[in-house]
C-alpha cells in the first residue's frame, strides 16, 4: 500500500468521524427532548424493553465487520450517555461537588472561620466527664491559642456497658465553659431529635463514623442552621462520603465540613488506618472544608504530630485531636488523649513546622 493511499484512508476515517459526531450530536440533542417529555409524564427515563429492542433490531442489521456483540457494546455506550444527558443537572453533579461551586466553602461557627486558606485547630477531650474536666482542658486550650473544643457527651460505644457520656448535661458543661473562655464547641449528636435542643448548647454538631450513613440523622441536619463536622464512616469509599454530605447540603445546610478519621483495614499497628489521600482526594472533588481527626486515625500519640504534618502538606483545612487532663483516668479513649503538656509541645512543633497557618 502506497503512503499515499494510507493518507486517502485516513482522510476518509477523519471524515466518517466528523459524520459520527455530528450524528451524535443529534441523537443527543433529541435524547434531551424526549428526557423533558418524560420528565413531564412522570415517566422512567430508562427503559429496559426499548433499549432490548433497538439492539436486537441493530443487531438484525449488522453486516459487519464488527460482529454483532461488538456492536450492541458500542451502542449500550451510546444509550447510557444518552441517558446521562436525560438527568437534571442536580442529580448529575452533587451540590458538594467543585463542579457545582469552584470556589472553598468557608464555614462559619461564631466569629470562626473553616476553610478557605486558613488552618484550623480542634481540641478537647474525647468525652465531657465533668465540669472541673472540661474547664481545665478549656483554659489550656485558649491560653495555647486554640478556640474550638471538642468534647463527647453522646457517645456511640461499641460496648452497651461502657461510658455512654452525660448526655444533655455534658452539652450544659461545654456551654458554661464555652461562654467562660468565649470557645466555639464541637459536640456530637446521635439522634435526629436531639438536633434542635443541641444548637441550644454548643456551636457545630459532629455526627460521628459510626452515623455517616444514618440517613435521618443526615437529614435532620440539612434541616437545622448549625454547622456540621460529618466524619467518614469506618469503612466508607470517598463517594458514600460525598453522599452523605450531600443529604446535609440538599436538605438546605451548607455549612457542612468533613472530617477524616481513618478508616478499617488490616493494619493492627494503628487504631485505624489514616486515609491521607482522601485529603487531596476530597478537596478536589469537593468545595468543602477537610480536617484530620489524627487521634482516632492512628491511636498512637507518637505519630500523631507527623500525621498532622502530613494531613497539612496535602492540603487538609484542620487537625483534630484528643486533650485530657489525666488521659490514663479517661472514661473513654485512654489510651490516645494527649495530656495537656503533650498537646502544647504538640501544637508548638505543629506550628513551628511551618505548615500550620491561622487566619
Ligand atoms: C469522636 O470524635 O468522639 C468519635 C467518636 O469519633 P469517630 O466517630 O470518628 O469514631
Ligand atoms: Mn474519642
Amino acid at each position: 500500500m502506497s503512503s499515499m493511499e494510507l493518507e486517502r484512508l485516513r482522510e476518509e476515517l477523519d471524515a466518517i468521524n466528523k459524520d459520527l459526531l455530528g450524528l451524535l450530536s443529534r441523537r443527543g440533542r433529541i435524547a434531551q427532548e424526549i428526557g423533558i417529555i418524560k420528565e413531564a409524564q412522570g415517566v422512567a427515563k430508562f427503559d429496559p424493553a426499548r433499549e432490548n429492542q433497538m439492539l436486537g433490531e441493530l443487531a438484525e442489521l449488522n453486516e459487519g465487520p464488527f460482529d454483532d456483540a461488538t456492536i450492541k457494546q458500542l451502542f449500550k455506550h451510546i444509550f447510557k450517555a444518552s441517558l446521562e444527558l436525560q438527568k437534571p443537572d442536580a442529580r448529575k453533579q452533587l451540590l458538594v461537588s467543585r463542579k457545582r461551586q469552584s470556589e472553598d466553602t468557608v464555614v462559619q461557627a461564631k466569629d470562626i472561620l473553616i476553610g478557605g486558606g486558613a488552618h484550623l485547630m480542634v481540641a478537647g477531650p474525647c468525652s465531657v466527664e465533668s465540669y472541673e474536666q472540661v474547664r481545665t482542658v478549656a483554659a489550656a486550650m485558649k491560653a495555647a491559642g486554640v478556640r474550638v473544643i471538642r468534647g463527647g457527651a453522646f457517645k456511640p460505644r461499641t460496648s452497651p456497658y461502657d461510658f455512654q457520656g452525660l448526655g444533655v448535661e455534658g452539652l450544659r458543661i461545654l456551654k458554661e465553659v464555652a461562654d467562660e473562655f468565649d470557645l466555639v464547641t464541637i459536640s456530637e449528636i446521635v439522634h435526629p431529635n436531639h438536633i434542635e435542643l443541641a444548637q441550644q448548647y454548643i456551636d457545630v454538631i459532629q455526627i460521628g463514623a459510626r452515623n455517616m450513613q444514618n440517613f435521618e440523622l443526615l437529614k435532620a441536619a440539612g434541616e437545622a442552621r448549625i454547622p456540621v463536622l460529618l466524619k467518614r464512616g469506618l469503612a466508607a469509599t470517598m463517594d458514600e462520603f460525598l453522599h452523605a454530605a450531600e443529604y446535609v447540603v440538599a436538605g438546605g445546610n451548607s455549612q457542612v465540613m468533613l472530617i477524616e478519621r481513618g478508616i478499617r483495614t488490616y493494619e493492627k499497628w494503628t487504631r485505624n488506618t489514616l486515609d491521607i489521600s482522601a485529603v487531596p482526594l476530597l478537596k478536589q472533588e469537593s468545595h468543602l472544608p477537610v480536617l484530620v481527626d489524627v487521634a482516632h486515625s492512628t491511636g498512637r500519640k507518637e505519630i500523631m504530630l507527623p500525621c498532622a504534618k502530613a494531613a497539612l502538606a496535602a492540603g487538609a483545612d484542620g487537625i483534630m485531636i484528643e486533650v485530657h487532663p489525666d488521659p490514663p483516668t479517661a472514661l473513654s479513649d485512654a489510651e490516645q488523649q494527649l495530656t495537656i503538656p503533650q498537646f502544647e509541645q504538640f501544637f508548638a512543633q505543629l506550628k513551628a513546622s511551618g505548615l500550620f497557618h491561622e487566619r
